[in-house]
């Protein structure tokens, strides 16, 4: 018998009251100027731009401007280490960002050759005409890890400070001013007791805290919500799980599908890249408003892979890394409508800024780094760090080609809340007539207020050579967590064996189980996602050195 149920129902809040931190920082807080929180390319990219205009600056001005200290503070023990992208990427804001350098001498493997665009059925693959939005002609395929490694290397030769292994977990205030950060303790056991090994939080202030946290941030939800910062639509998500693969014979072209496995009433698609030689990146993407309660995001993978499209190029290889990530979708509507107060500034995904339809954000992360880095100059100009000043960040993005691009395909993804054909339609009218049809905004609710419908399922089992289990796919992302770690997860315990299941169903890397009708958490599991934070528990940074070991994702 069917049962439905909304995750909302069984979601705890957000714990917005220990990250928006009222107390005075520390006596031994350390300080900054600037300080941006996430080493991802909207950070990075802000870091360096930042850093070349003070340069510049002082040697036009001897030294007027005097030395600025820019702090990036990135929970990964390692920089890229919790980096996961496709990626094909727009080269555009790389090229303004290294006027010096040649389009080789950018951290790409390669540029797109060709592309092949499929629709597919169980058995079939039917190539369609590549969509524009699709097209990549002028792309470069590239591991964002490496991207990341290749950024922080630069921003240090300019002097930034990139700190791994500093989770932060709060906002430190000061009535309504953002003045620094607080990082997460560690050497807690399982009962949240101090072990030897303790290391305190450290407190870090700064005149202008930047939030590059990526998807589905902690941080900048908590600031939103203290700020009651609105959006036209909530923002929407996607589930993207990707595996590399070694592969007999190389690919000499990029792949994307839709259709099989996903059903007609679920969003998403595939994607699979050639990275190097005989190297192949390959993922699927799933809306999480799904409805299907037993949809498993990281089994319908593994199903997709025995495709015969997917199957022919993976067969007889060997698959090196696996890892998740969600992907911020709901686009143009989605966008707070401030993304700058007293002392901060908000960029890349955490801002919302990625376009569903090419399934791309890199550029704009990049772009929205660099962005906020010459409103922060001007600001350190003026010595002036409040919201009047900083909003010169938000006028910029509005008068930028992330806006423009945003709004040519803002009801696009919202089309596909009826279903892949009328959505595919639609989609299809709003691209000859540049966003225009149907006019006016489509509304969406929240992912976790979708209701989701359990019934009978029937397990995959992989075969450990095509196809492989959640926990050869955490041993594959090398996560390195302490088992003895405190749980980061707050969720509500006590759910029916439905919820329970749709959780274990949800998460990729099998941190949910239910056993004996009841749920348990295997919280040093977890890759950080953010899929939990999105439909079930609410996730929250661990010690450093938790999560995920990503090497080219
Ligand atoms: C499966 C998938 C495929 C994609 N394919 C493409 C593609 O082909 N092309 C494209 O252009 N885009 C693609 N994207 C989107 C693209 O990856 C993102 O838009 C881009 O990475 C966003 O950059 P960012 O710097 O904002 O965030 P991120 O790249 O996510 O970086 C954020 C960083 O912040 C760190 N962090 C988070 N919280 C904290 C904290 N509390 N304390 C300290 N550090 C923290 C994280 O560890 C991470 O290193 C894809 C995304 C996914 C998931
Ligand atoms: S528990 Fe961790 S890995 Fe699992 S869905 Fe949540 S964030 Fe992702």
């Amino acid at each position: 018998m069917s049962k439905s149920f909304r995750p909302v129902d069984y979601q705890k809040p957000l714990p917005a009251s220990e990250i928006i931190i009222k107390e005075p920082p520390s006596a031994d807080s350390v300080a900054f100027d600037v300080v941006f929180v996430g080493a991802g390319p909207a950070s990075l990219g802000g870091a360096i731009q930042l850093a070349k205009l003070i340069r510049e600056e002082n040697e036009k001005s001897g030294g007027k401007l005097g030395e600025i200290n820019i702090g990036v503070l990135e929970k990964s023990s390692e920089i890229g280490g919790h980096i996961l992208s496709g990626a094909v990427i727009k080269p555009g804001p790389f090229q303004e960002l290294f006027p010096e350098l040649k389009i080789d001498e950018l951290p790409f493997s390669a540029p797109v050759r060709e592309e092949k665009v499929y629709f597919l059925t169980e058995k079939k693959a039917f190539k369609i005409p590549t969509p524009p939005p699709m097209n990549n002609h002028g792309n470069y395929i590239a591991s964002l890890c490496e991207v990341t490694r290749w950024l922080a290397k630069k921003a240090e030769e300019l002097g930034v400070q990139v700190f791994t292994g500093f989770p932060v977990k709060g906002l430190l205030v000061q009535d309504n001013t953002v003045i620094g950060v607080r990082t997460t303790e560690s050497g807690l056991d399982h009962d949240g007791n101090q072990m030897p090994s303790y290391q305190p939080p450290a407190d870090v202030t700064a005149k202008v805290v930047v939030l590059g946290e990526g998807t589905r941030g902690m941080l900048s939800q908590a600031y939103l919500e203290w700020q009651g910062i609105k959006s036209p639509n909530p923002q929407i998500f996607a589930l993207g799980v990707k595996e590399l693969w070694q592969t007999k014979t190389p690919l000499g072209y990029v792949v994307h599908s839709m259709g099989w496995p996903l059903k007609s009433d679920e969003f998403g698609g595939s994607f699979m890249y050639p990275l190097e030689k005989n190297v192949v990146a390959i993922g699927l993407v799933v809306g999480t408003d799904y409805h299907d309660a037993n949809l498993d995001p990281h089994y319908l993978f593994q199903k997709m892979k025995t495709h015969p499209l997917f199957r022919e190029v993976l067969e007889g290889g060997e698959m090196l890394e696996w890892g998740a990530k969600t992907i911020p979708e709901g686009g143009y509507y989605s966008i707070p409508e401030r993304l700058s107060g007293d002392g901060l500034v908000i960029i890349g995904d955490s801002a919302g800024f990625v376009d569903v339809p090419s399934l791309k954000g890199v550029h704009y992360s990049l772009s929205s780094g660099m962005d906020a880095a010459r409103t922060i100059f001007a600001a350190l100009k003026k010595n002036r760090f409040d919201e009047e000043t900083l909003s010169e960040y938000d006028k910029a993005i509005r008068s930028s080609f992330i806006t423009q691009d945003l709004w040519k395909t803002r009801n696009m993804r919202l089309a596909f809340k009826n279903g892949l054909y009328a959505g595919g339609i639609k989609a299809g009218l709003m691209t000859l007539t540049g966003g225009k049809f149907p006019g006016g905004m489509i509304r969406m609710e929240k992912d976790n207020q979708a209701e989701r419908i359990s019934s009978e399922d029937s397990a995959f089992v992989p075969d450990g050579k095509l196809t492989f289990s959640k926990v050869e796919g955490v041993y594959k992302s090398g996560n390195a967590t302490r088992d003895s770690i405190p749980s980061h997860l707050l969720a509500v315990e006590d759910v029916s064996p439905e919820v329970a299941k749709f959780y274990a169903n949800l998460c990729p890397a099998g941190v949910y189980e239910v056993i004996d009708g009841k749920l348990r958490i295997n919280a040093p599991n977890c890759i950080d996602c953010k899929a939990t934070d999105i439909l079930a528990a609410r996730w929250t940074p661990r010690e450093a050195g938790s999560g995920p070991r990503y090497k080219k994702m």
